[in-house]
C-alpha cells in the first residue's frame, strides 16, 4: 500500500501547494480521495496515467476538493481511458457530475470533440457511475473496503462531510476530509497505520482569529490533533490541507491578512505547527507536502 500527496493545501491558489487530493496505490491499482485543483496534473508528476485511475471518493463538495474533477474526467477520455470510472460522493456528486460535462459547462468542448469516431465511440469514459455515501461500509473489491462516516465541518443542511477508513489487509490508512475534532473520525482512525488529517491552521493564527472577532470555523488544530493522533493509536501522522502559513507568495499572504499575524507567515510555521503536534504525539510525523510518498 503507498499513499501519495498530491495535493496539501486549502482554498486559495498557492504556487507552493495544490488543493486537496491523495493517491492510495494497492496492487498497482489506483484509488483517488478528493480531486481539488491540479489533482490530475500531480498524478503525471507523480508518474500515475490519469486514465488508468477508475474510482473516486470525494470527502465533500467544497471546491478545494472538487475543482479538478471535470479535467480528470475529461483527460482520462482524451487519453483512451478504458474503464468507466466510479465516484463515491456526498450528496450534490451527481448533480456536479452532470452539470460539468456534456449536460453543462464543457457540453460545447465535448461536442466538437464527439464528433472524431474515437471519442464519439467512447463516451461512457465522461458519464462515471456514482454512488452516494452514507455511513458505513461505501466500497469493496479485490484490494480495500472502505468505511465512512459524517465528520463535523458544514452544518448539513448545507453539505454533507465524510471521513473515510480504508483497509488493504491487515493496513489501515484514514483520511479525516476537512473537520473539527470528530468522535467519528476518531473510530474511523483507530489504530490506524496512517491517519492523514487536516490542521488548516496554526495555533498562532487562530488566536489571532479570536482576537480580531473572525466567526467559529470547523478545523483541527495542531494542538488538537496531537491528541487525535494518540488517542486513536496511530502510527504514522499526516497532517495537511495547510491554509497557506507557510507560504513565500507576496499575493497569498496579501489574503492571509485577515486569518493570521502576517509577520508570522512563512516556511517556518511548519516548526511551529509540528512542535504544537509533538505536545501530544509521539509517533511518526510527516508533514504533508506535495507528491510526499509513504509506503504502508
Ligand atoms: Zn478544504
Ligand atoms: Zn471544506
Amino acid at each position: 500500500m503507498k499513499v501519495t500527496m498530491l495535493g496539501t493545501g486549502a482554498a486559495l491558489p498557492d504556487p507552493d501547494r495544490g488543493h486537496t487530493s491523495i493517491l492510495i496505490t494497492v496492487n498497482e491499482k489506483q484509488y483517488l480521495f478528493d480531486c481539488g485543483n491540479g489533482a490530475t496534473r500531480q498524478l503525471i508528476r507523480a508518474n500515475v496515467d490519469p486514465s488508468t485511475v477508475d474510482v473516486v471518493f470525494l470527502t465533500h463538495l467544497h471546491m478545494d476538493h472538487i475543482a479538478d474533477l471535470p479535467f480528470f474526467l475529461l483527460s482520462g477520455w482524451i487519453c483512451d481511458r478504458k474503464v468507466k470510472p466510479s465516484i463515491i460522493g456526498p450528496p450534490g456528486t451527481k448533480e456536479f457530475v452532470d452539470h460539468s460535462l456534456e449536460n453543462g459547462a464543457f457540453a460545447v468542448d465535448i461536442n466538437a470533440r464527439a464528433q472524431f469516431p474515437q471519442r464519439r465511440d467512447s463516451m461512457e469514459m465522461i458519464r462515471p457511475d456514482i454512488s452516494i455515501v452514507t455511513p458505513g461500509l461505501v466500497y469493496e473489491d479485490e484490494n480495500i473496503k472502505v468505511y465512512a462516516d459524517y465528520v463535523e465541518h458544514i452544518e448539513s443542511e448545507f453539505m454533507h462531510c465524510f471521513g473515510f477508513r480504508v483497509e488493504a489487509g491487515d493496513k489501515v490508512v484514514t483520511f479525516s476530509g476537512d473537520t473539527a475534532p470528530s468522535e467519528a473520525l476518531l473510530r474511523l482512525a483507530q489504530d490506524a497505520d496512517v491517519l492523514i488529517h487536516e490542521c488548516s491552521f496554526p495555533e498562532e493564527a487562530l488566536e489571532f482569529r479570536k482576537k480580531v472577532g473572525i466567526g467559529t470555523f470547523a478545523h483541527t488544530s495542531p494542538i488538537e490533533l496531537g491528541k487525535i493522533a494518540t488517542q486513536a493509536n496511530v502510527k504514522t501522522l499526516i497532517p495537511t490541507h495547510f491554509a497557506h502559513f507557510d507560504t513565500t507568495s507576496p499575493i497569498v499572504k496579501k489574503y492571509l491578512a485577515k486569518h493570521m499575524p502576517i509577520e508570522a507567515v512563512g516556511p517556518e510555521m511548519l516548526d511551529s505547527v509540528a512542535n504544537d503536534i509533538r505536545e501530544n504525539f509521539k509517533g511518526s510525523l510527516q508533514l504533508g507536502r506535495d507528491l510526499l510518498r509513504v509506503d504502508v
